[in-house]
């Protein structure tokens, strides 16, 4: 299939919206990455992301809504709780999911089998007149290939799925740079799945507080009961070996030229500050303070290190685990397979 790479002027988000209506899937910009889209009220059009992605089928997808009215407009949810009304009016459009009870509506491919249905309001402007040119509301899990980093910009897109999708709409590099914020209200205390740019901190001024399951900080052992099916699969890894360094600035700087002295394969993804003391090739993703801008770019960054194709191992800054930085370290953590060192 020749995929083709649109723009967002009108006429071509009109193009992509008659292949969704078509039961194409198409790749889309959002503000965290970009996603890969199909009619969520069509199971066959669904199952299409699966096969493109190869992304496991007990894995549930996001459906994405152009305005709140839509949950009701499409009878998407068999309750719609008070505390996820509040959450709704706070932060969307936005990068927070709220997973509420399913209707009957929601095909099973969406859902994976499960009772429950996670929705998103975007915040960007290609993906709502894309939802809205749509007619209906798109499931849309991230556009990248199943366990590579997620995709924050088009050429990420086409890189990954180009031949296997019908177009993908080119709406810019992602303003957040990581997929959304996840809570469940389908639990009796509402439950953080996966953290994003909308923190805990955030979510408690509006609700009150909520549980942090044990997977979004903590390795699974292999008996362990996932609450969010995502959480038990490989992600974000580069070929290259990521391995996380806990220390503060200096210990880091004499950990990796130590390395790179004795191995020249070593590559470092590091605060902007680290550049000129490292000896080693570096991927800046930002200042040391600055979370949002390490947000922004850390899967480009997780991208480059394939693209650059030199290194055998690469090594981080292990984030702080509060606010933004949960997002960070939660990602970090995975594409390094859990491995840290810590250099205190
Ligand atoms: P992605 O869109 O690729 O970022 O993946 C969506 C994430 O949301 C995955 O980690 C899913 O496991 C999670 N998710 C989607 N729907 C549900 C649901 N109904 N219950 C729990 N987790 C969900
Ligand atoms: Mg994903």
């Amino acid at each position: 299939m020749n995929t083709l790479l649109l723009s967002s002027s009108k006429e071509d988000i009109k193009t992509a919206a008659q292949f969704i209506k078509d039961g194409s899937i198409v790749g889309m910009p959002t503000e965290t990455v970009y996603g890969l889209a199909a009619d969520a009220l069509n199971g066959g059009a669904v199952k299409k992301i699966f096969l493109a992605k190869r992304r496991p089928m007990d894995n549930p997808l996001i459906v994405h809504i152009s305005e709140i009215e839509d949950i009701e407009r499409f009878n998407l949810v068999s309750d719609f709780p008070v505390k996820a009304k509040a959450l709704a009016q706070h932060f969307w459009p936005g990068p927070l999911t709220i997973i509420m009870n399913k209707s009957d509506i929601i095909p099973d491919e969406v859902s994976a089998g499960l009772s429950t249905v996670a929705i998103r309001l975007p915040s960007h402007r290609v993906a709502r007149e894309l939802i809205k040119a749509s007619g209906t509301v798109l499931a849309a899990p991230s556009a990248n290939r199943s366990g590579s980093p997620s995709p924050t910009t088009a050429q990420h897109v086409m890189n990954d799925l180009s031949g296997d999708i019908s177009a993908v709409v080119d709406g810019g590099m992602c303003d957040v740079g990581l997929e959304s914020t996840v809570i469940t209200l389908a639990t009796k205390t509402p439950r953080l799945l996966r953290p994003g740019l909308v923190t805990v901190e955030e979510i408690e001024k509006v609700i009150g507080k909520i549980d942090v399951d044990h997977a979004v900080l903590f390795k699974l052992e292999s008996d362990q009961k996932v609450s969010s099916p995502g959480m038990k699969y490989k992600h974000y890894a580069p070929k290259a070996k990521v391995v996380l360094l806990n220390g503060e600035s200096e210990k880091f700087i004499s950990f990796v030229n130590n390395a790179f002295e004795k191995d020249n394969t070593v590559g470092v993804i590091c605060y902007d500050e680290d550049v000129e003391s490292v000896n080693a090739k570096t991927i800046p993703i930002g200042k040391t303070d600055d979370l949002q801008t390490q947000a922004h770019l850390l899967f480009d960054a997780l991208r480059q290190v394939d693209e650059l194709d030199c290194f055998t191992t690469v090594y981080a800054h292990c984030p702080v685990k509060t606010g933004v930085g949960m997002a960070l370290y939660n990602r970090l953590i995975r594409a390094a397979s859990f491995e840290v060192i810590d250099l205190e």
